[in-house]
């Protein structure tokens, strides 16, 4: 049976150890903040918001919500953002996604200042971790990778596997994953055989967005398994992995909920605090 990959638990004590950054900031006379941007009405991304809100004010950063209606124009977006850049009171900005169609999503992220992007999606940072470089790294896979490394799985020169090639997940997982000297494959909705890669794979972070994509069969005795997936199916919340089947094979098995969400949220605080500390040295 697949170890559990305990993400609420491992994200609490994160949270922890941050509350007490803030406490040491707040000390010196700053107070880190974080402007969360939410355009339009979209009911998921009002429950992400609210919960990073809460998690916010748990930790005793300020959070500045900027609300815009649906038919917001790309100038009037981009203007706020760049109020927000301006805002001394102000050390993270996230911009909520997905935008409503019509707007230019990659314009507005890279609008944001790069000393200021909580998300760490600026081409600025995505190019850095690329090169393997320090620099602010996505909520997602950041957590991940202190998941992976707490439980004490080894990385390096191990078989990494991600499915999905997103610019938030996907993408800046794989890279994080090279610079552990990890081999890496990224697999996507094109690849001919998703099988016969995640089968190999000793690490296999699953970001695919489609529900229990990933059965016990796929997956390598032992192997570590990161399930990012979230998707209410039949009233149950379930992810990319199918628990069930893949529990019984893997060494190690993040849970839906209660794996990466946590983490996330933990991280995008992380980033703040850090951006807030960058600020006063
Ligand atoms: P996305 O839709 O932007 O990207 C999905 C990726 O999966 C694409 O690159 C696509 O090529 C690939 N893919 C789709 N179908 C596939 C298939 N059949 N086989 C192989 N690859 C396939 O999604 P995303 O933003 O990266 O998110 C992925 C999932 O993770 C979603 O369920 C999302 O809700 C969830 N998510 C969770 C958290 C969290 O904190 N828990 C954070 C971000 C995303």
């Amino acid at each position: 049976m697949a170890i559990r990959l305990d993400g609420k638990a491992l994200a609490a004590q994160c949270r922890a150890e941050i509350a007490e950054r803030v406490a040491s900031l707040k000390a010196k006379g700053v107070t880190p903040g974080l402007a969360v941007v939410l355009v339009g009405d979209n009911p998921a991304s009002q429950i992400y918001v609210r919960n990073k809100e809460k998690a916010c004010a748990e930790a005793g950063i300020q959070s500045f919500p900027v609300l815009l209606p649906a038919t917001a124009t790309q100038e009037e977006v981009l203007a706020a953002v760049e109020n927000l850049n301006r805002d001394e009171r102000v050390h993270g900005i996230l911009v909520q996604l997905p935008l409503p169609k019509g707007l230019d999503e990659r314009a507005v992220l890279a609008a944001i200042r790069p000393e200021k992007d909580a998300d760490g999606f600026h081409p600025y940072h995505a190019g850095k971790l690329m090169v393997g470089e320090e620099t602010v790294v996505p909520c997602t896979p950041r957590g991940i990778l202190m998941m992976l490394k707490t439980a004490g799985i080894p990385l390096r020169g191990k078989e990494a596997v991600v499915v999905g090639r997103s610019a938030i997940v996907g993408r800046p997982m794989a890279a994080l994953l090279l610079r552990e000297d990890c081999t890496v494959t990224v697999c996507h909705s094109r690849t001919a055989d998703l099988a016969f890669h995640t089968k190999r794979a000793d690490i296999l972070v699953v970001a695919c967005g489609q529900p229990q994509l990933i059965t016990g069969d796929m997956v390598k005795p032992g192997a570590a398994v990161v399930d990012v997936g979230i998707h209410r199916v039949d009233g149950h919340v379930v992810g990319d992995v199918d628990a069930a089947s893949v529990e019984p094979v893997a060494g190690w098995l993040s849970p839906v909920p209660g794996g990466v969400g946590p983490m996330t949220i933990a991280m995008l605080l992380q980033n703040t605090v850090e951006a807030a500390e960058h600020a006063l040295s």
